[in-house]
């Protein structure tokens, strides 16, 4: 599938950072796959969403299905999880439905976003019309970060596509976007009026995409880094990054609690960046670019042994009972075994869940506060998984 230059996904980098999306060009796109996985998400989604509303009957639903079988991510999880997310848009649709008889449900629906964006489409997952509100759903299978459909200019840009193809039909006066993500629990819903994105959409949208289009505009370095595909060897970025490190200390031979706060915060931003330019630089140097002062050596690795042709040959020096460690599978492929009822039912009460370390998080994060009154129960803390 072609990628629009501007692509509704990576609005929140190219509208701060306008001159990224031509900059971006001169590197591949390449998929991953997690994005391989949302993909067939989305397929086995689309099918379910559809039978399940009726717009399709049982014969093409068991044809799709037997097709979708095939898929190398199909797997029970996502039958569970896709499951979940089409009862969900079913139960949407039903209560509209029960209200206005002719609300329109369309998934996997084409938008031309290019009265907005120069060149700009995507394909929004569901949308639903019915007494004036324009329900635009997103399904998002990953399992990364949880996304927030207030003010989320992916969302806001879907929305202006799908009013530019329904407005015509429909007396849309609101908008209600929403950001489903089973396997994060989370499902982030925010309104607007139609008039106040249009507004937006001529104000902002449509001005920066114009930039952004031409190249224009000044670099801007930000959170949004992370997702841009220059983003190891973007000179702004890496000037930015530094500036960050020159951090002024105050006199004294300790750094003070507030410093070391400091340094926590700036830490993580250099860190990624460090990780991005190390992978960028080893993937150059494997393909035979060359770096002053350093090399390329082998890794450590582990010894491995051939077990198909070493196990017969260790049964028979010391038998099954002594060369194999037997050990019950984790909870989550149980599950998986026996469904999450048959489970509970059998051995719910045998299952605890122990205090997590500590780990030292940005206040910003949306987990309580760790009582120090549990510090008894840890021997050491877990820093490693600070984030930003
Ligand atoms: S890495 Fe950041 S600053 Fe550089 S082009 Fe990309 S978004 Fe802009």
């Amino acid at each position: 599938m072609s990628h629009a230059l501007l692509s509704p996904s990576g609005a929140s980098r190219w509208m701060t950072c306008t001159p990224s999306a031509r900059l971006e060009e001169q590197f591949p796109n390449t998929t991953s796959v997690y994005a391989e996985e949302g993909t067939a998400a989305h397929a086995l989604a689309e099918i379910f969403v559809n039978y399940h509303t009726g717009k399709i009957g049982v014969d093409p639903f068991d044809a799709a299905l037997e097709a979708f079988k095939g898929n190398e991510y199909a797997n029970d999880e996502m039958y569970t999880y896709i499951l979940g997310y089409a009862s969900y848009i079913t139960e949407l649709f039903n209560e509209v439905r029960a209200a206005t008889q002719d609300a329109l449900l369309e998934s996997e629906v084409k938008l031309d976003l290019s009265k907005y964006v120069p060149g700009g489409f995507g394909t929004s997952d569901v949308i639903i019309i019915a007494d004036g509100m324009m329900n635009v759903i997103d399904l998002k299978y990953g399992k990364g970060v949880s996304v927030s459909a207030e003010n989320n200019k992916q969302m806001m840009i879907y929305a202006l596509g799908a009013l530019e193809q329904y407005g015509w039909m429909y007396d849309i006066k609101n908008v209600r976007m929403t950001v489903y993500q089973p396997r994060l629990d989370n499902i982030s819903a925010w309104e607007i009026s139609a008039g106040k994105l249009l507004s937006w959409a001529e104000t902002a949208l449509k001005p920066k995409a114009e930039m952004a289009f031409d190249g224009a505009g000044e670099y801007q370095a930000g959170e949004h880094c992370r997702f841009c595909r220059a983003k190891a060897v973007c000179r702004a970025r890496a000037e930015a990054n530094l500036r960050l490190a020159q951090y002024e200390f105050k006199p004294g031979t300790l750094l003070s609690d507030a410093e070391i706060g400091d340094i926590l915060k700036i830490a993580e931003n250099l860190k990624n960046w460090v990780d991005n330019v190390t992978a960028y630089a080893l993937e150059q140097a494997i393909n035979g670019v060359k770096y002053e002062g350093w090399k390329l050596v082998e890794g450590r690795s582990v010894r491995v042994i051939d077990e198909k042709e070493a196990a017969p040959v260790l049964e028979g020096l010391y038998g099954k009972d002594q060369i194999y460690n037997v050990k019950l599978k984790g909870i989550g492929d149980l599950e998986k075994l026996m469904g999450k009822k048959e489970f509970n039912a059998a051995v719910g009460p045998l299952i605890s869940r122990p205090l997590g370390k500590p780990t030292l998080v940005p206040e910003t994060d949306k987990r309580p506060e760790w009582k120090a009154a549990a510090a008894a129960d840890f021997e050491d803390a877990d820093l490693s998984n600070l984030s930003a």
